[in-house]
């Protein structure tokens, strides 16, 4: 069998559901949502039912089922396994559609899993043969789609008769309807700036040439799992024609892009910079002023040591307006892969997050200070700087057996976690080197599980 698929409209159209339990209410629940006038035919209601009723949301009979029951009613859903089959007999003698719940040999129709997106309606249908499936796939779909969809397809409806009105050809009016869903509009939406989006689509309307605005996404990509990718990280990579990305970018995290975008490495690593900082400032103006979907990659989270504002605050001044995706931040990612609490009801009631460079004088005294007071304090970049790390708070009085843990490659395969005292900090430091490398001092570093890379063996075997 393979179904016809339809969407009814049964605004104040009379649904009779027949049952009183929580099969009906389940039904209930979707038949209010589309605005049905139901009426409830059973002996009894379960509670939920009967606040229902109580409200006047639904009307009631208290009776069994009879053939006659069903005069006036356009659909009919079973859903009291005691009456299903004389319900489904009879409503089929009349020639009236009808549902019974787990029952496709009794039903006309079945009622699809559904994912909702304001006026948008997914139904997925396996003809009854599969429900617990159906909810599967509806899962993926709810974690696939943007939650603010609906409210791009009420902006779009309000725009339609403009858009025919000022763009009468066809050609132009596609082009107008591309640059909205693949440009800043569509971005503005979702992240919820619905006046934003409003005046772009205006500015868009009334330009007169077809030349396209670009969008940029600064992405955090999280410290390397690519299952630690935002939902948002993941669409903007699947959207972008053209990715900027660091060194620190897990080369798995590009797997997830479209297959044909352009893929430009913009690293800078420590000594050797290949470009800087204005240099791919420069390169994301020019990508969006062509009119491309430009994703700016960047590790963890881009607004943590990681230059974002610098890169918002340039294309802003060109008048193209950046979005920024948040990431896992390398200090939340390492702390979970490597079982370190960062904060602890008996531990530590504080993080701070600092960057090894800014080692000196005062930030190591307000380190120590932080760290007398049993707080938590995650180093970036500080790998290079372990022994002046060190020096330094033992200077200002930190015990030397205060527990620190370096976490490198945190989250990936190749994850190396050590964990000591402070006082050997720089042995500890030796034996790591090539990955990103992060500190975490302080009592909670005490609870790190110390691994070799696990994937090491596998890798050479491979
Ligand atoms: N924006 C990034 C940080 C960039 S600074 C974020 O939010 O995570 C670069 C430093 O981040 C590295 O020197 C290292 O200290 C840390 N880092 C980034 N990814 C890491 C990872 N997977 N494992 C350990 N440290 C990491």
């Amino acid at each position: 069998m393979s179904s016809f698929p339809i969407s009814l409209d049964l605004r104040q159209r009379p649904v009779l559901l027949v049952g009183g339990g929580e099969d009906a209410a389940r039904k209930i629940r979707l038949l209010r949502q589309a605005q049905a006038r139901v009426t409830l035919l059973a002996p009894a209601l379960n509670a939920e039912l009967a606040a229902l009723v109580h409200e006047g949301a639904v009307d009631h009979r208290a009776e069994l089922f009879s053939p006659a029951a069903l005069d006036g009613f356009v659909i009919v859903i079973a859903a009291d396994p005691s009456v299903n089959e004389a319900v489904s007999r009879a409503a089929r003698a009349r020639g009236l559609l009808v549902n019974v719940v787990d029952r496709a040999d009794l039903s006309d129709f079945t009622v699809p899993a559904i994912v909702r997106r304001g006026d948008i309606t997914i139904g997925i249908a396996t003809d009854g043969a599969a429900p617990m499936l159906a909810s599967r796939i509806r899962a993926q779909i709810e974690a696939l789609l943007p939650s603010r969809l609906g409210d791009l397809a009420r902006l779009a409806g309000d725009f339609r008769s403009n858009a025919a009105r000022l763009l009468p050809d066809a050609e132009s009016r596609r082009r107008f309807w591309r640059r909205i869903f693949d440009g800043p509009a569509a971005a503005q939406v979702l992240e919820g700036r619905l006046a934003t989006a409003r005046e772009t689509m205006l500015r868009e309307l009334n330009r007169s040439q077809d030349q396209a605005i670009g969008i940029v996404h600064i992405v955090g990509a999280g410290p390397g799992d690519p299952d630690l990718l935002t939902i948002a990280a993941q669409r903007a990579l699947g959207a972008a024609d053209v990715i900027f990305y660091d060194d620190l970018v897990a080369p798995a995290l590009l797997d997830r892009a479209r297959r044909d975008a352009e893929r430009v490495a913009v690293g800078k690593r420590k000594g050797s910079h290949r470009i800087d900082q204005a240099g791919i400032n420069d390169l994301l103006l020019q990508a969006a002023q062509a009119g491309r979907r430009v994703v700016r990659l960047k590790a963890g989270d881009p607004y943590i040591f990681g230059r974002g504002g610098e890169e918002v605050d340039h294309l802003a001044a060109h008048g193209i307006e950046a979005v920024v995706v948040p990431g896992i931040t390398a200090a939340l990612g390492c702390a979970a892969a490597a079982g370190i609490p960062l904060t602890h009801r008996d531990l530590s009631s504080a993080l701070t997050l600092v960057t090894g460079h800014a080692k000196g004088g005062n930030a190591a005294l307000g380190w120590a200070a932080r760290l007398h007071a049993g707080e938590t304090l995650v180093v970036y970049m500080g790998l290079s700087q372990a022994g002046a790390i060190r020096d330094a708070l033992l200077r200002h009085g930190v015990a030397p057996d205060l527990p620190v843990a370096l976490i490198e490659n945190g989250s990936r395969p190749d994850q190396i976690v050590s964990q000591g005292a402070i006082a050997d900090l720089p042995k500890l430091a030796a034996r790591h080197g090539d990955g990103p490398t992060l500190l975490v001092l302080g009592a909670v570093a005490a609870r790190a599980r110390v691994t070799a890379p696990a994937a090491v063996s596998l890798r050479k075997i491979a």
